[in-house]
C-alpha cells in the first residue's frame, strides 16, 4: 500500500481544522478559556501545516520557516490549554521559546534531517509537558484519566521515534527511511489530532458532572451539605469505621422556637441565623467529622467516634450556639439548640442511628429545648423499630426507642 503524502497531510490538516472550528465553537458556547485554547491552537497548527504542504517551496525560505514557526507554537498552545483547564497561569515565555528556538535552529543547523530532528524534539517536548501537566492532576479521577496522558506520550514516543532509530534506517535506504517516517508522521498526526480531542471533551465533560454533582449537594444558604449530600457521603464514613471496626455517632440538631425569630426578626434574620448555627457545628467539629442542614432550621453531624464522645461535641454545639446570642434593633435573638445524639457499634446503618438520634431529640424537646440528650438504646433493626412504633400516635413514636 502506497499513500501520497501530501494527501494525507491535506486530510490530516482538514481534521485538525475542523476539530479546531469545533473546540472554539464549545469554548465560546460554554465559556471555557482552556477550549479556546485548544481550539487556537488545532487551527493555528492546521494553517500552518496545510499552508506548507501546498505551497511548498514556492512559498520562500523565510515563509516557511515563519510557518514552521506558527506549527511550534501551535503544540506550545496545546500544553498551555492544559495549564489553563487545572486553573494555571499560561506560560507565555514557554510558548515563545518553541518557534524562537525552532529559528536558531534553522540558521546554525544546515542539514535537514539534523533541523528534522530538532524539530521532532521541539514536539516532542511540549508533549511531554503536556502529559505532564495532567499527570500532575491525575489524582482527581486517576482511572479515567490515562487516555489523558497515555495520547501525548505517545505521540511524543512517535516524533522521537525517527530520532531514536532513524540513523539505523537511512544507513541503509535513504528513500525508504524519509518515506516511511512521513507516512507514520500523518497518520499518527490525524489519530493525535482526533485522540487529543476526544480526551478534552471526556475532561470537560469529567468536569462538568463534578460540579453538578456538587451543586446537587450543597445547600445555598450554609454552603454546608444538604441532605443528599450528607447522606452520601455518611454512607461512605460509615462503611470506612465499619471495616476498622469503629464505633459511629450521629446527632440530629433542631433549631429551638425557630419559627418565632421569623416571626419576630423576619426571615432574612432567620437565614442569619441558620448560618451563624452551620458556623457554630463547623467551628466546633473536626475535620474528620461531617455536617449537613437536612431539613429547614435541621441540622445533623456523623461523627467517626463513640457515644459519650459525641454527647460531648454536642454540649460544646450547644453551648457555643447559646453563647453566640445575635442582638437585632428589635431586641435579643435566643440562639438555643435541642440536639439528640445517638451511637452504635461499627457498621450500624445509618438509618437506623439517625432515627433512634431523632427520638432522642424530640426527648430534649419535650424536657424543655437548649439540652443535648443521648438515645438510651438503638433499635436493634430498623425493620424491628418500624415494626414496634407502627401502631403508636405520632406522639408516642417519638419516645425514646428501647429494645428488650
Ligand atoms: P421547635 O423548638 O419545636 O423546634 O420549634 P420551631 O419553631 O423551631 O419548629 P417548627 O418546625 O414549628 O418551625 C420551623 C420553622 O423553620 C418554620 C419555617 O418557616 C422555618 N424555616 C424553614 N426553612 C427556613 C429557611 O430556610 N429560612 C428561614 N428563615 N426559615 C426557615
Ligand atoms: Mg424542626
Ligand atoms: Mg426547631
Amino acid at each position: 500500500m502506497s499513500f501520497d503524502t501530501s494527501t494525507l497531510y491535506l486530510f490530516a490538516t482538514m481534521v485538525a481544522g475542523m476539530l479546531g472550528a469545533m473546540l472554539m465553537y464549545f469554548g465560546r458556547q460554554e465559556n471555557i478559556p482552556a477550549l479556546k485554547w485548544w481550539g487556537t491552537a488545532y487551527l493555528l497548527g492546521a494553517a500552518s501545516v496545510a499552508l506548507c504542504t501546498v505551497g511548498g517551496a514556492a512559498l520562500g525560505a523565510s515563509i516557511l520557516l515563519a510557518l514552521n514557526a506558527v506549527g511550534f507554537a501551535a503544540c506550545g498552545l496545546v500544553w498551555n490549554a492544559s495549564r489553563v483547564f487545572h486553573g494555571r497561569k499560561p506560560n507565555v515565555p514557554g510558548l515563545m521559546l518553541g518557534p524562537v528556538a525552532w529559528i536558531g535552529a534553522v540558521a546554525i543547523l544546515q542539514d535537514t534531517a539534523m533541523r528534522l530532528t530538532f524539530g521532532a524534539a521541539i514536539v516532542a517536548i511540549y508533549a511531554a509537558l503536556t502529559a505532564a501537566e495532567l499527570w500532575n492532576e491525575r489524582r482527581r479521577a486517576m482511572q479515567k484519566r490515562w487516555p489523558a496522558i497515555v495520547v501525548p506520550v505517545v505521540h511524543g514516543c512517535v516524533l522521537m521515534l525517527p530520532i531514536l532509530v532513524g540513523d539505523l534506517l537511512r544507513a541503509h535506504d535513504e528513500n525508504f527511511a524519509t518515506s516511511f517516517w512521513v507516512t507514520l508522521f500523518s497518520v499518527e498526526l490525524v489519530l493525535y489530532a482526533i485522540g487529543t480531542v476526544f480526551v478534552i471533551f471526556m475532561m470537560v465533560s469529567d468536569r462538568a458532572v463534578a460540579v453538578h454533582k456538587t451543586a446537587a449537594s450543597i445547600d445555598p444558604l450554609s454552603g454546608m451539605l444538604n441532605r443528599r449530600g450528607f447522606t452520601e457521603a455518611c454512607m461512605r464514613v460509615i462503611e470506612r469505621e465499619a471495616n476498622a471496626g469503629r464505633p459511629v455517632t450521629v446527632m440530629i440538631f433542631d433549631i429551638d422556637h425557630f419559627k418565632s425569630i421569623n416571626d419576630r426578626f423576619g426571615h432574612p434574620a432567620g437565614d442569619e441565623v441558620l448560618k451563624l448555627f452551620s458556623t457554630v457545628v463547623v467551628s466546633n467539629l473536626r475535620i474528620s467529622d461531617l455536617s449537613g442542614r437536612i431539613g429547614g432550621e435541621e441540622f445533623a453531624a456523623l461523627l467517626p467516634c463513640s457515644l459519650e464522645e459525641g454527647v460531648l461535641v454536642a454540649e460544646r454545639v450547644r453551648e457555643a450556639f447559646e453563647s453566640s446570642g445575635i442582638v437585632c434593633e428589635e431586641g435579643a435573638v435566643d440562639t438555643t439548640v435541642s440536639i439528640g445524639v445517638a451511637g452504635g457499634p461499627a457498621g450500624t446503618e445509618l438509618e437506623v442511628l439517625l432515627a433512634s438520634a431523632d427520638t432522642a431529640l424530640y426527648q430534649a424537646k419535650r424536657s424543655g429545648r437548649n439540652r443535648v440528650e443521648a438515645a438510651e438504646e438503638l433499635p436493634l433493626s430498623l425493620e424491628n423499630w418500624r415494626r414496634k412504633t407502627a401502631g403508636l400516635p405520632a406522639a408516642a413514636r417519638h419516645k425514646p426507642a428501647t429494645v428488650h
